[in-house]
């Protein structure tokens, strides 16, 4: 079965201040990367339109509403410190999240074996009722609840490499046992969030790593942390926060992972898809922002969902 790999134009419309790093070239890196022929085999979709509707599964309506009213007709307009907005802001969301949930429809329904989102903005710092951290809406969230509610999955699993703590999603599964959030992520750094003895209802898995980390302590706590917490879960679908900023070459976090990292990173959850999730497992692009190393490391990720 094929890997499904979804984009969208409009994800370089959402447009942040000069010298942001969240930026259009991000995609534009990504795009260049996957066009070489190694990558000839991924089934290209361009994302369908959005349910508005499903942004409702993580977040509520009054919150949803102030998101709306923020969206400015010309400029961009600051949401937070670092959270912009610009006009076409709001379609890029909900189209980044009808990607991700057309994904999880893929996987359920027997069209991939597996998929990555190449959305922006980002998502995993977005609170119920917080836009934060480069973030509006959690797709995260709102894919596995759109998997529980669409697809009758009992069990969904959120892992979260990022290298920032999904403060976001942890806030919306807090006290939800049906989904597992497990996250490796630097320590201190922001949100700040992401301590070891944050746990929710018991599905809450923090594994914060010490700047100035790498290979090692990353794959270390995948082995004792995160694998064991799936295989306790056994979820029936596996999301992965496919933030890639913990690269050795990102400018906003210390950790020195490489693309082969996420390369093995990958097959293990891959492996545990398999194990319990009838291999269904669906990646959204989080956070990444240097160029090279973004680049390099998706190639690495979606190399490894292409073999299966
Ligand atoms: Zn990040």
């Amino acid at each position: 079965m094929v890997t499904k790999l979804y984009t969208h134009p409009i994800f370089l419309e959402h447009l942040t201040p000069s010298g942001h790093p969240e930026r259009p070239d991000r995609l534009r890196a990504i795009e260049r990367v996957l066009d070489d022929e190694a990558f000839a085999a991924l089934d290209r979709v361009k994302a369908p339109e959005g349910d508005e509707a499903t942004i409702l599964y993580a977040h509520p309506e009054d919150f949803v509403a102030r998101v709306r009213a923020a969206i400015p007709e010309t400029g961009i307009v600051s949401i937070d410190a670092d959270t912009s907005a610009s006009p076409k802001s709001w379609q890029a969301a909900v189209t980044a999240i009808g990607a991700a949930n057309a994904a999880v429809d893929d996987v359920f329904e027997g069209r991939a074996a597996n998929a990555f989102v190449a959305a922006r903005p980002p998502g995993h710092h977005a609170e119920k009722t917080t836009a934060m951290g480069f973030c509006l809406f959690n797709t995260a969230a709102i894919a596995a609840r759109y998997a529980q509610r669409k697809h009758q999955a009992e069990r969904v699993a959120v892992v979260d490499w990022d290298v920032h703590h999904g403060n976001g999603t942890q806030d919306i599964f807090w006290d939800d046992p049906s989904v597992l959030y497990c996250s490796t992520h630097q320590m201190p750094l922001y949100p700040g969030t992401g301590a070891k003895n944050e746990t929710g209802a018991g599905n809450i898995v923090n594994a914060p790593l010490a700047p100035r980390t790498g290979s090692e302590v990353f794959r270390d706590a995948f082995l004792s942390r995160v694998l064991p917490a799936l295989d306790d879960f056994a979820p029936d679908l596996i999301i992965i926060s496919a933030g890639f900023d913990a690269h050795h070459r990102d400018p906003l976090a210390e950790i020195n992972l490489t693309e082969e990292d996420f390369d093995w990173a990958t097959g293990q959850l891959m492996e545990r898809a398999g194990r319990h999730s009838g291999n269904r497992l669906v990646s959204l692009l989080e956070g990444g922002y240097d160029l090279q190393g973004l680049a390099f490391s998706v190639a690495a990720h979606v190399g490894r969902l292409m073999k299966g």
